[in-house]
């Protein structure tokens, strides 16, 4: 379970509303039973459920599981799809590895509001299910340019481009990588009706990108994030 507390704490841990709620009616947790915990910082502990109230689990802590482990620093910059979409992309994401997740408002992005709490607690739900001892971190929606415009200029940008002019991915980014001096990496996937031609120039231009195509199917946009993550993960990652 994540929790968004100092581990090992004091001793004692009393969950907020929701968690306690999932814990006592959805999970139907007793007094007794074991809950692992981690907080994206301090490994893994473990605990005890002490007493189970309808909006109050209060446990208590144990022994730690597991040391942290570091995980990727893989961003993912993403225009935001509907709702159940998007839910699966930020909980394949999460499993998938990624570090940070980025709502970009593109020309053809249909959706103008991003929730980007509900993109939090789908990277929560996924994190715990795949037992990785982080969660992700949402970025605000930003709009393309000023994303382009900002990006770090130590960091690679791995630009999935439909037009299928690019280099097979894994190809293209090992080329790019410096393994003596390894640069952090960005996937950027366009939204549904894909980038204009405005804005893949401007991508273009940018001195850190590396135009790759995922094969020779242009695929829908999350299917397009989580093959881009595994061809990233296959050349150069874990
Ligand atoms: N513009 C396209 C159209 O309407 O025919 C579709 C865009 S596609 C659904 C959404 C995004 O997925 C693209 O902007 C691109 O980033 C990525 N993508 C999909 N297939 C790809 C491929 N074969 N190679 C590289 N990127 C791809």
């Amino acid at each position: 379970l994540y929790v968004e507390a100092a581990l090992p704490g004091d001793g004692m841990l009393t969950l907020g509303p929701d968690q306690s709620h999932y814990l006592a009616n959805v999970m139907r947790a007793r007094v007794g039973d074991a809950v692992a915990l981690f907080n994206g910082s301090d490994g893994e502990w473990a605990s005890e459920i002490a007493s189970v109230q309808k909006k109050a689990v209060t446990l208590s802590l144990g022994a730690k599981l597991k040391d942290q482990r570091k995980e990727p620093d893989l961003w993912l910059a993403f225009a935001p799809i509907k709702k159940a979409r998007l839910d699966f992309m930020a909980q394949k994401a999460t499993e998938l590895g990624v570090s940070h997740m980025i709502p970009m408002l593109t020309r053809r992005t249909i959706v103008d509001r991003v929730k980007t709490d509900r993109l939090h607690a789908n990277a929560v739900e996924a994190a715990e299910q795949c037992e990785r001892l982080n969660v992700p971190t949402v970025g605000e929606p930003i709009k393309l340019d000023k994303l382009i415009a900002d990006w770090p200029m130590d960091r690679k940008i791995m630009f999935c481009d439909e037009d299928l002019s690019g280099t097979p991915a894994h190809v293209a980014l090992q080329a790019a990588h410096d393994k003596s001096d390894p640069a952090p990496w960005g996937i950027l996937i366009g939204p549904e009706g894909g980038f204009d031609d405005h804005e893949r120039a401007l991508i273009r231009a940018h001195p850190n990108t590396v135009v790759v195509a995922l094969g020779p199917r242009v695929l829908r946009a999350d299917t397009a994030a989580m093959s881009a993550i595994s061809l990233w993960q296959s050349a150069l990652g874990d």
